[in-house]
This record gives structure tokens, C-alpha cells and sequence, in this order.
């Protein structure tokens, strides 16, 4: 509850900056736990829509402990077009799952499209098949399941040790999707990408703006012209820090981590500027996005969450 809390001026400037002419598709909401501040949820779901943009908010449903859903928590849940809800083994702790399957059963009766953001320990853990199971059992097929497992990332890094991944001899263009996905943070630094490990610690590289100051106009050209952002989305990190790097492939450490750390050598901006500007950079970065699009959704959760439950977030609507 100590937490980092902005004002909501901040936020409810920023979507005042979404114009029917310019407006991100989707605005996703999480935190933390985004419904703490069901009425700034609400505010902005609202503005947000007026523009063109649909909405969602993610939550662990702590307030399923009593029945029946608070009343401005209900009207911030009635005002997003979609409702995400987490459960994993910690959420369980302190909310029950049949308390859960009841808010979503009641959701589901209202209407409201609904998906589960399902967390195990690792990727044969039990505890995943028997969820998405007994979810499957209860509600059918009306409810996508994105279904992922822990890494160490953000406030939690140091919970939990993951073995790191041998490295290759080689380092083959591996384009970062997640580049293309601005993530505003509690302090309204605008980061890339969804990397928990930014937050409060954005390298100027990976920085598109401030909702302080800056409109989504403005965010989202950076996001779309930026040389850095479509090489990552390109090539990937490694890729980048080898070809270009003073260190070459001993300065990569990790995909995420080689990334970040790419902010510290000179070489590598000048490098990827004279490289995006070349005749055939941005062909190929579109060539790169459209094979990735035709991936589907699928193709995405394969990569980005547990490949055997991918097939789950086609679920529901
Ligand atoms: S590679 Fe860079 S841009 Fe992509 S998710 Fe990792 S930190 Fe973000």
C-alpha cells in the first residue's frame, strides 16, 4: 500500500491527447492492481472510448474475498470493454478460486468479455493443466486463457533464480515484437516496451516520451520512426549489440538484459542510425512485421507465453 501512486490528472491528460484521427487501438490497464483506483479505471476507459480507442483492465479480483462486487469497482469493470483477471497459486492465497469463478460466472451472465492471465511455477507445473482444465469444465469455451510461467522480472527479481539459457555460437536477427507496444509507467515515463525491469529506469534508447509532456501523436511516431525501435523489431537486441557493438558478442548478456544495455555504447546508435537509413531497412522491417502478423495470435502466445497452452487465447468471442 506504500506504493508509488501518480495523480490522475497525469494519465487522464494523456488520453486527452487520443484524437479520433490519432488514437491507439487498445488501452490496456494493470499495475500493481489497477482496480485500487477503480474511479481513474473508469475516467479513463471512458475518455479513451470517446476517441475511437476499446479498453481493458487486469486485476487479481482481491476484493472476491466478500461477496458481491464493490459498486465502483463494478462500474470501472462495466466500463472497460474487456476484464483480464490473474490466477496463479499466490492469488489463490488470498482469494479463493470459487470466489473468482463466481465473479466471473456473474460477469459472463452480464455479457462482459472476459480472459484469464494464468501464472505457473514452471512449464510442467500441475498446477496449469488443472486450472485450465476445471476452467474449460465450468465455463466451456467462453473464456481465453493466456497461460504463462514465472521469470524473474521488475520488484520480483530477485524472488525467484532462473537458469540462464547456453549461449550459441552465432547470434541470428531475432526481432523484438514487444518493441512496438508503449507501456506507461506510474511515473509517466513512456518505456518501448512491457519490460517490468524499466520501470522507474528507462535507458534513453527505450525511452518514447513522458505523458507530462507529450501527446500519443507524438508517442506513437517515435514508437513507429524511431531507428532504434524498428531495428529492434527487425533484428533483436543480440543481433544488434554483435553486428555493431564495441564489445560484439561477448556484450551480450541476455536477450531483455543485452537490450537494455545497449543505451551505454555510442557505437551501437551510430551503427543502427547509418543502418535503418540504408534503402532496403525499412522494407525489410515491414517484411518483418507482416510475417509476424501472419503468425497470428497464435504465433505470439507461442513465442511470448507457454507454446502448449497457446491455442487458448483463440477462446471466447
Ligand atoms: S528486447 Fe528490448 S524492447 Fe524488446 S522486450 Fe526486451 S527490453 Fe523490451
Amino acid at each position: 500500500m506504500q506504493s508509488e501512486q501518480s495523480r490522475p490528472e497525469l494519465f487522464n491528460r494523456f488520453v486527452d491527447t487520443f484524437t479520433e484521427a490519432s488514437h491507439p487501438e487498445f488501452m490496456a490497464m494493470s499495475g500493481g492492481e489497477a482496480l485500487l483506483r477503480p474511479a481513474l479505471v473508469k475516467n479513463l476507459a471512458l475518455k479513451a472510448r470517446a476517441s475511437g480507442t476499446k479498453s481493458s483492465v487486469l486485476s487479481g479480483l482481491f476484493f472476491a474475498r466478500k461477496p458481491g462486487i464493490p459498486k465502483s469497482i463494478k462500474s470501472a469493470i462495466d466500463a472497460v470493454d474487456h476484464f483480464s483477471v490473474s490466477m496463479d497459486a499466490f492469488h489463490e492465497r488470498e482469494v479463493p478460486r470459487s470466489n473468482v469463478f463466481t465473479v466471473l460466472n456473474q460477469l459472463l451472465d452480464e455479457g462482459k468479455h472476459l480472459s484469464l492471465h494464468i501464472a505457473g511455477e514452471r512449464e510442467d507445473d500441475p498446477y496449469l493443466d488443472d486450472l485450465v482444465n476445471l476452467v474449460q469444465k465450468r465455463f466451456g469455451k467462453r473464456i481465453p486463457m493466456l497461460v504463462n510461467t514465472l521469470s524473474p522480472f521488475g520488484r520480483a527479481k530477485t524472488f525467484f533464480i532462473q537458469t540462464a539459457s547456453p549461449s550459441t555460437t552465432t547470434v541470428e536477427a531475432s526481432p523484438c515484437t514487444m518493441a512496438a507496444w508503449p507501456v506507461v509507467g506510474f511515473d509517466g515515463v513512456v518505456a518501448a516496451c512491457g519490460n517490468d525491469n524499466l520501470i522507474g529506469r528507462v535507458p534513453s534508447h527505450l525511452r518514447l516520451g513522458d505523458i507530462r509532456i507529450h501527446s500519443w501523436a507524438d508517442i506513437r511516431s517515435r514508437c513507429v520512426d524511431n531507428a532504434m525501435q524498428i531495428a529492434l523489431r527487425t533484428y533483436g537486441p543480440e543481433y544488434l549489440q554483435t553486428k555493431f557493438g564495441s564489445q560484439g558478442k561477448t556484450g551480450c548478456k541476455g536477450y531483455c538484459d543485452t537490450c537494455i544495455n545497449l543505451d551505454a555504447q555510442d557505437a551501437i546508435q551510430v551503427g543502427v542510425s547509418s543502418q535503418m537509413l540504408k534503402p532496403g531497412a525499412r522494407i525489410l522491417g515491414d517484411s518483418v512485421v507482416d510475417l509476424q502478423l501472419e503468425l497470428g495470435a497464435v504465433g505470439f502466445a507461442k513465442r511470448y507465453s507457454h507454446p502448449r497452452f497457446a491455442e487458448l487465447v483463440l477462446l471466447g468471442a
